[in-house]
């Protein structure tokens, strides 16, 4: 007989656990499924918009937030990936890439979302010698060289100046006239670009990687930069946004919508009974730390409140 709880949260980031220490507080008996803890986060070290935190970084806010819920007793946690979700009976049933199988009375989808790729030739084959997709991961082999950010993003501009740190010049690429992150980390691209450590090109898209047999030398553009399509790179940063993973939510008849995003009301309830989505994953317009938390704790709570057979209704 698979093991049996009363809520499966699958996704080990700040929404998941903000979830799970929830439900811990509830006295739910739950399980939290997670392929890497700590989830998108703690690819980031400049966390300064948690609540009560003026400074910190991301992994020591997930390591926090998983500490938290797990002292609570009903709460326990595994290191493994979702391969299938079905619904059995009027619960869910889950199996790992572990062999593991388990059932619940509620599911949880807290499984974040995924880079998107650029797509283009060469970004398969240079993928880890010379294309990344984290700056906190890998920038740190760039030391005193030449880079590339593709994005325009508020994460686009915060890579670019974590990059600064140790590559001698990072130049932002971004496909529309003006890059658009929040005001503080514009005002940082400014003071950078004054400094000569960046330099944005705008209305520009990279069409091809190239390189030599082991890493990559150039970003081809679709218009001339200062006389030549061929940009020369030591390395180059994606950071073009995310896709939802919502497959295994889609599989049991979860509605998304047309991007993918899990489809949830204010309650976090999905359209199946007894199915709950947070944070990245979920269509919610606004996607940060603070927000998935939030959407996380509703879930628990519409888990709970389901599970004594109450009605819970949107806010
Ligand atoms: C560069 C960057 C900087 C950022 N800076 C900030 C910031 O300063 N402040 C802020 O509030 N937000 C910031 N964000 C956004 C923030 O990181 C996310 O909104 C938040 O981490 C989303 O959390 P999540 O739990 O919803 O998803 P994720 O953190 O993506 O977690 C998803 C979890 O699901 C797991 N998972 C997925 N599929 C499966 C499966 N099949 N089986 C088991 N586990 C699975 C993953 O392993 C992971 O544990 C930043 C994001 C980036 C990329």
């Amino acid at each position: 007989m698979p093991e049996s709880y009363d809520l499966l949260i699958i996704g080990g980031g700040v929404s998941g656990f903000s979830a799970a220490m929830y439900a811990g507080r509830l006295k739910m008996k739950m399980l939290v499924i997670a392929a890497v803890r700590g989830g998108t986060i703690i690819t980031t070290n400049d966390i300064a918009n948690w609540p009560g935190i003026k400074q910190t970084d991301g992994t020591t806010l997930a390591k926090n937030i998983e500490e938290h819920a797990l002292e609570y007793g009903s709460v326990k946690a595994l290191d493994d990936k979702v391969v299938e979700a079905e619904k059995a009976g009027e619960g869910f049933r889950l199996k790992t890439e572990g062999g593991k199988e388990f059932e619940g009375r509620t599911l949880l989808f807290a499984t974040g979302t995924e880079w998107r790729k650029l797509k283009v030739e060469g970004e398969e084959k240079y993928s880890g010698n010379g294309v990344h997709y984290c700056a906190l991961c890998d920038g740190y082999a760039y030391k005193d060289k030449v880079v590339g950010v593709v994005g325009g993003s508020d994460s686009a501009a915060k890579e670019a100046v974590l990059l600064t740190q140790w590559a001698k010049k990072v130049y932002i690429i971004y496909r529309r006239e003006e890059i658009h992150p929040e005001p503080v980390n514009m005002t940082r691209v400014k003071n950078k670009i004054e400094e000569d450590k960046i330099e944005v090109i705008s209305n520009a898209n990279v069409t091809e990687i190239k390189g030599g047999e082991r890493s990559m030398t150039h970003a081809v553009l679709d218009r001339e930069y200062n006389g030549s399509k061929e940009l020369e790179l030591d390395g180059l940063f994606v950071e073009i946004g995310h896709i939802p993973n919502s497959e295994l939510a889609k599989g049991i008849g979860v509605e998304t919508d047309e991007k993918g995003y899990i489809i949830i009301n204010r309650a976090s309830e999905t359209n199946v009974e007894g199915a709950y989505a947070a944070g990245d994953v979920s269509n919610t317009g606004f996607k940060q730390a603070i927000t998935g938390a939030s959407e996380g704790v509703h879930a628990a709570y519409s888990a709970y409140e389901y599970l004594k057979g109450k009605e819970v209704r949107p806010a």
